[in-house]
């Protein structure tokens, strides 16, 4: 048997209105005598002063870190100049961002990492990858993080679309699972069966409360619980296969030809409605779980076209080519992508 490595993260802690507490959080993973905090501005006149007291009170030492983007020339000189830092930890606190950038940057330089979310719009809270922007864009693998901090109250003040964003990277899991069991299958892939029934169950609770969602609105905590047991789920996988199927090359092609539109969920989620078609899943109650959650499921809703849907599935399985998918099962012509998105109503 090949041997395999689970990565997971060591701490997790959940609460609300818990940020006064993160200093002693910080000390009972490794007493860093110094951490360096990496965020965005936003973040920043938001929470700083909050975090530099629970921080002080604990008698931690820290510096400020600003992330504008997640290119890769950014990466590099945060970086450069988190190195100059000498801490023992490096935090990432935002909304995906930062924490991908404190992870990368984390593992670049083989310190610890803690991640902070304030929104929950994907699964990278607690899973070792990041998504980079370079010639194309993808995920590399890192380390998965020391420790999760969130504040629920935090996540709550964020905007809805935020956490309906997460209902997406989370229902994303269906289409990934289908898609590992189909490279199981046609080329022998290791196949986890537990954590693809700990991606599966994140899912299930979105699909089976959403209708509850929508009349009760969005239950923070338990979509944040989810989140971080698919991201844990990936750690245990060792690669991010549970997670991340056809929908989520879909997702990385919008990326690629129109850049920052629609968050990575909304893409993700919208991606799922027409890889459950061609899976031969139920995509109708995927369509219905999103429009329950507040979660887009046209192009026009997140502002794309529709020749870039059309290119998005003709060039989606070209990105990663490694990774079998049900769009290795089809010969993606322009006339069956445009068939495809209009029959699901995408277009
Ligand atoms: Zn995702």
């Amino acid at each position: 048997m090949q041997s395999h490595t689970m990565e997971l993260p060591r701490l997790i802690v959940i609460g609300e209105k818990n940020l006064k507490e993160f200093g002693r959080f910080l000390n009972s993973l490794n007493k860093p005598k110094k951490v360096s905090l990496i965020s965005g501005i936003n973040v920043q006149k938001i929470l700083k002063q909050k975090i530099e007291k629970s921080l002080k009170l604990s008698q931690i030492e820290f510096a400020w870190h600003t992330s504008k983007d997640n290119h890769i020339d950014t990466l590099k000189q945060i970086e450069i100049d988190v190195k100059k830092d000498h801490s023992n930890l490096v935090v990432g606190i935002g909304g995906g961002r930062s924490v991908d950038t404190a992870k990368l940057v984390s593992f670049n330089l083989d310190l610890p990492f803690v991640s902070v979310p304030t929104a929950a719009s994907h699964d990278g809270m607690a899973s070792p990858f990041v998504s980079v922007k370079s010639d194309k864009p993808h995920s590399i693998v890192a380390t998965a993080p020391f420790g999760v901090f969130v504040d629920i109250d935090i996540i709550k003040k964020a905007p809805a679309k935020l956490l309906a964003s997460g209902c997406g990277d989370l229902i994303a899991n269906i289409i990934a699972i289908k898609d590992w069991q189909l490279g199981h299958k046609k080329i022998g892939e290791y196949y986890g069966m537990y954590s693809a029934d700990l991606a599966m169950m994140s899912a299930k609770i979105v699909m089976e409360n959403s209708h509850k969602y929508s009349k009760e609105g969005l239950d923070a905590r338990v979509i944040v619980e989810a989140l971080i047991s698919a991201g844990v789920a990936s750690c245990i996988a060792g690669s991010s296969r549970p997670c991340s199927g056809a929908e989520h090359l879909f997702s990385h092609a919008l990326d690629k030809i129109s850049p920052g539109k629609g968050l990575h969920g909304e893409k993700c989620g919208i991606g799922s409605i027409m890889m459950g078609k061609l899976q031969g899943q139920d995509w109708k109650r995927i369509v219905k779980t999103l429009k329950e959650v507040g979660a887009p499921t046209t192009a026009q809703q997140i502002g794309v076209t529709e020749n870039e849907i059309i290119k998005a599935l003709m060039i989606a399985q070209e990105l990663r080519p490694e990774r079998y998918t049900i769009l290795k099962e089809v010969d993606m012509t322009k006339k069956r992508a445009f068939n495809l998105a209009k029959i699901t109503g995408v277009i």
